[in-house]
């Protein structure tokens, strides 16, 4: 019991010994409880659940109960009697842990098999722990599974997995699976204090929180950090020195990252980026911690029944979108810059101004940090990447960028939501969103349809209306991007995708050339109106396709790519 000179790992120390000890996860246990106290524990028990969670921990504390001889009338065992001693001292000869990493294979399994009949030792039931039990190999489960069956009335088998999905059929059948969930911040909270007030060690709460939040869900882990700090530091445990030790971000750097990403920034974005690299931050890490950011924010205002800002919608999708696998070239850093760029041309015309839009808790001059470079610096990154998703294709951006900035005209459509990706329209609730939506009452149902079919017409020959507008090169690209919408006595109303919002600008200043033009096409004077609209949500042209759709197309595929990530915890 005495643990010697060795330094003994936290979590090992302070592993629950009694349900009682067991932190969250009330529903497993009361469940397990109950089985005990009824005398009705099944043969084969599965123990599901994210890593460091504790699994093995309740496998040995049910293997206590079922073999504890002063067990409490609420199921828990003793602790103390010789059963639950030996089980706690890892000497019980009945109590037998495989790694199934290690053991997968037939023969291990055969070994196993032929011991089972054999009557237990030192114990009342023999019990299996099985950890990482979905490595075990198809063959090892075919051994197993008549055990499984018809198992000595003796044995017990305990299965532990991170991924049940991996476990044959046959054998999710014959087994009583137990879902452990990812503990709380405020579980995971309360046992590191309980940990630190043990150990008389003075303690910095928000580094207690920062280390819960970064442990995400997982008890082991929270403790294993915390086992670093105390064993590095003599003194109080701070913040700064969790974010030393894991390569964290501070909250100021994360705040105006977000600020600068949000608000269309990227120079000042991009600063940031250098500083945190040169404090050897690891961008990984920083990119969790932004995102997280992002989440509390939403969730905040969901929880408060505030709209969320479509732009913060829009940032938190690009972020979770990056791929920290990808290495080289087109890396975590070039990611990361592509979102501020990405974000900066969307977020032109958010009606929200960036710093309202941001992590509540920001102090009121926090955005002054981010303004240092502006948007010139924002090209260098940009170029050496051709194959990448750049932001703004075929029309000359490069003024249309510079005008933007104030939410031109229209103030109906004023708000542009979150980009072209399908995905938002679910999540995202966009109250003000005033743009037609053809799905419903669209086109067909046009409140005034031009009686001589002038919408039909545009629609089917808008190759040509795109050749006589487009006869001024300069005109041609912004036209070939945009479609007739719907058609109001002499008024024709022409959409641009909505995630270009810079556009409005440039038909607006070309909009002589416009109403020439189309009117030529229709035999009459025409007025035009412009609007933002979710290309794909609305009908597409007959003849479809020309070449801005095609490169918009293979910009969204690409996106839609990238968007193909693990989950960030
Ligand atoms: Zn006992």
């Amino acid at each position: 019991m005495t643990e010697g000179t060795a330094h003994q790992a936290l979590y090992r120390r302070w592993r629950a010994q009694t349900f009682s000890e067991i932190v969250g996860q009330e529903a497993v246990v009361q469940t397990l409880r109950n089985a005990v106290v009824t005398g009705r524990v099944a043969h084969a028990i599965l123990f599901t659940g994210p890593r460091g969670t504790g699994k093995t921990s309740l496998a040995r504390i049910l293997a206590k109960a079922v073999n504890c001889t002063d067990l409490a009338p609420n199921g828990d065992p003793c602790d103390r009697c010789p059963s639950c001693v030996a089980i706690r001292d890892g000497r019980a000869m009945d109590l037998v842990e495989i790694d199934a990493a290690s053991n997968r294979g037939i023969d291990n399994i055969r070994d196993l098999r032929e011991r089972l009949a054999y009557a237990p030792q030192d114990l009342r039931r023999k019990v299996y722990i099985l950890d990482e039990a979905h490595q075990i190999t198809k063959d090892g489960w075919n051994a197993l599974l008549k055990s499984l069956e018809e198992p000595p009335e003796f044995v017990t088998f305990m299965f532990a997995s991170t991924h049940p999905q991996d476990f044959p059929p046959a054998i999710l059948s014959r087994v009583q699976r137990f879902d452990v969930r990812r503990l709380t911040v405020a579980e995971i909270t309360g046992k590191l204090e309980m940990i630190l007030a043990a150990d008389g060690r003075e303690v910095d709460p928000e580094a207690v929180r920062l280390i819960a939040r970064l442990a995400a869900g997982g008890m082991r882990d929270a403790e294993s950090i915390l086992d670093q700090l105390l064993s590095s530091t003599a003194g109080p445990i701070t913040a700064e020195a969790v974010r030393d030790l894991l390569g964290l971000a501070d909250t100021e750097s994360v705040r105006n990252f977000l600020v600068a990403l949000v608000g269309g920034d990227p120079g000042g974005g991009i600063s940031i980026l250098d500083g945190l690299e040169e404090r050897g931050r690891d961008l990984r890490v920083f990119l969790d911690q932004a995102v997280e950011s992002l989440r509390e924010r939403m969730l905040a205002d969901v929880g408060q029944g505030r709209p969320v800002e479509p732009v913060v919608v829009a940032a938190a999708r690009r972020l979770a979108a990056i791929d920290t696998a990808r290495l080289g070239a087109g890396g975590l850093r070039l990611q990361l810059e592509l979102a501020l760029l990405d974000t900066a041309v969307s977020s032109a015309v958010s009606a929200a101004p960036p710093s309202a839009v941001l992590p509540r808790p920001m102090a009121p001059g926090a955005t002054s940090a981010s303004a240092s470079t502006p948007a010139p610096a924002a090209a260098r990154p940009a170029d050496p990447a051709p194959a990448a998703p750049t932001p703004t294709p075929p029309v000359d951006p490069a003024p249309a960028i510079a005008v933007e900035s104030h939410p031109s005209g229209a103030p109906e459509l004023a708000r542009a939501s979150s980009r072209g990706h399908p995905a938002p329209s679910a999540t995202v609730p966009e109250p003000r969103s005033a743009l037609p939506s053809p799905a419903a009452p669209g086109p067909k149902s046009d409140p005034a349809p031009a009686p001589s079919g002038d919408l039909e017409r545009l629609r089917d020959g808008w190759r040509d209306v795109i050749a006589i507008i487009g006869a001024n090169p300069a005109v041609k690209p912004l036209i070939s991007d945009c479609r007739p919408m719907a058609v109001e006595g002499n008024t024709v109303t022409i959409a641009f995708p909505e995630e270009k919002p810079f556009y409005r600008e440039n038909l607006e200043r070309r909009r002589t050339a416009l109403e020439a033009g189309l009117g030529q096409f229709l035999g009459h004077t025409v007025g035009v109106r412009c609007v933002a609209a979710n290309f794909e949500l609305i009908p597409q042209l007959p003849s479809a396709v020309d070449e801005a759709r095609i490169l918009e197309e293979a910009h969204r595929i690409f996106a839609d790519d990238l968007a193909d990530i693990p989950e960030i915890t």
